[in-house]
């Protein structure tokens, strides 16, 4: 027996638009990792140039070159982790890298490597990235160092919850990450995924907003808090 979704391009755009207006049309980067969730990351990317997305975040190097050997010439952001030979070539090619350790940091300074860096924040067990504290040294660190820092970001690893717990949660992950925003100007200041922005409408922080499992309806839990506003405007296409 096989099995197979259909993936119709208008919901998608539908979704994408929708979703971006709830995020009081901030800039989107759209979340093609793991083959956009096994949906065919070029073609899912091919589909959201349409609508004028033009900034793309997959998990790792092997990712991002897929999508440019496949013609993309748009920005691609590696979310994930890069080793030290991952940031030489990423560089190479023009890809966004995440920063999460002044260890990589300083193997940039020392080989002269000067990628268009994001630096990530750990705002509470995301596992990887820079504590909030400290913050003003790492960017303190990459303007002396003449470091290409265009944006800054975090990830609210349980905004799909629906339990008083995790919403009180992200809102202390949204409140953490605004001690650094604070007076920065920077390109790209992100934390919002799907979840994050159908469930903390109102918090949403930054100038982009990463969207993922959202543009193919899935935003979580059917408790959640804006159900009817959401659900009732958002379509479903996977069969
Ligand atoms: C996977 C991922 C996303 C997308 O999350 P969704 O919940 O699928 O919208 C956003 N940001 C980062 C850092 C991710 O790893």
């Amino acid at each position: 027996m096989r099995t197979w979704v259909e993936i119709d391009k208008e919901n998608l755009k539908y979704n994408v638009l929708k979703l971006k207006e709830i995020a009081n049309n901030r800039e989107v980067l759209g979340v093609v990792k793991a083959n956009a969730y096994g949906l065919g990351s070029v073609e899912i990317t091919k589909i959201l140039q349409e609508i004028g997305v033009n900034f793309f975040g997959v998990a790792n190097l092997e990712e991002a070159i897929e999508l440019q050997e496949a013609g993309i010439k748009d920005k691609i952001l590696i979310l994930g982790a890069s080793f030290e030979d991952e940031l030489i070539e990423a560089t190479k090619r023009g890809v966004h890298v995440a920063i999460s350790s002044m260890g990589q940091l300083q193997f940039l300074v020392n080989n002269k490597l000067n990628p268009n860096m994001h630096l990530k924040f750990d705002t509470g067990m995301t596992r990887l990235g820079f504590e909030v504290d400290e913050a003003k040294k790492v960017i303190e660190f990459c303007k002396n160092n003449n470091l290409n820092l265009v944006g800054v970001f975090s990830h609210l690893s349980d905004s799909d919850g629906n339990t008083v717990e995790t919403k009180n949660f992200t809102l202390e992950q949204i409140e953490k990450f605004k001690k650094i925003i604070n007076s920065l100007n920077l390109k790209y200041i992100h934390i919002s995924n799907s979840a994050g922005i159908t469930n903390f409408y109102n918090d949403i922080v930054g100038n982009l907003v990463r969207m993922g499992i959202g543009m193919y309806s899935f935003t979580g839990n059917k408790k959640h808090l804006i159900k009817k506003y959401f659900y009732n405007k958002i379509k479903t296409f996977i069969y």
